[in-house]
């Protein structure tokens, strides 16, 4: 399919090669176009003259708004940093008690054992002990952290966008 190429495609192009890089053989083809085409020439210039004015144009912003957009973003960047800071705390412990679980477990077992001989426990009585003392509170624990965490309100999230 050969389609005719119109001023309107060339200035078309003129526009795009601003914001972005041409396929090779539209920027050729602009450039042979251009160099023949006076009508599209001033187009270019006259892009050229437009942006240049638009980008030398102050724009006025008022101090307001500005004055709230940094307290915006400083607020964010402040709960950003709680988040972060709540998020590393939270791995920290779990990491440590998740470590101390594991350094721990032998010796309790050990502790069970020897008070089942004792009290001539049955050994399911005696693993039934361990899970009570050695997983139910961590566990428990950590379920009403969780439970503790979800209902302050926006924990786990990204703060949202304010209307204020
Ligand atoms: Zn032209």
């Amino acid at each position: 399919m050969n389609e005719r190429i119109t001023h309107a495609d060339f200035e078309e192009l003129l526009v795009r090669q601003r914001h972005e890089p041409l396929f090779t053989d539209d920027a050729t083809r602009l450039q042979a176009h251009l160099a023949t085409c006076k009508r599209c020439r001033r187009f270019d210039a006259a892009l050229d003259a437009g942006l240049k004015s638009l980008a030398s144009q102050p724009v006025a912003v008022p101090a307001a708004l500005t004055a709230a957009t940094r307290l915006r973003l400083r607020r964010l960047s402040a709960e950003l940093a709680e988040a972060a800071t709540r998020m590393r705390l939270i791995v920290g412990a779990s990491l440590l008690a998740g470590s101390l679980g594991l350094l721990t477990a032998r010796a309790l077992w050990l502790g069970v054992d020897w008070l089942g001989r004792q009290w001539d426990v049955p050994v399911g009585g005696l693993a039934l002990l361990f899970v009570v003392v050695w997983f139910a509170p961590a566990t428990l624990g950590g379920l009403a952290a969780v439970v503790a965490h979800s209902r302050s309100a926006g924990a786990w999230r990204v703060p949202e966008r304010r209307q204020s």
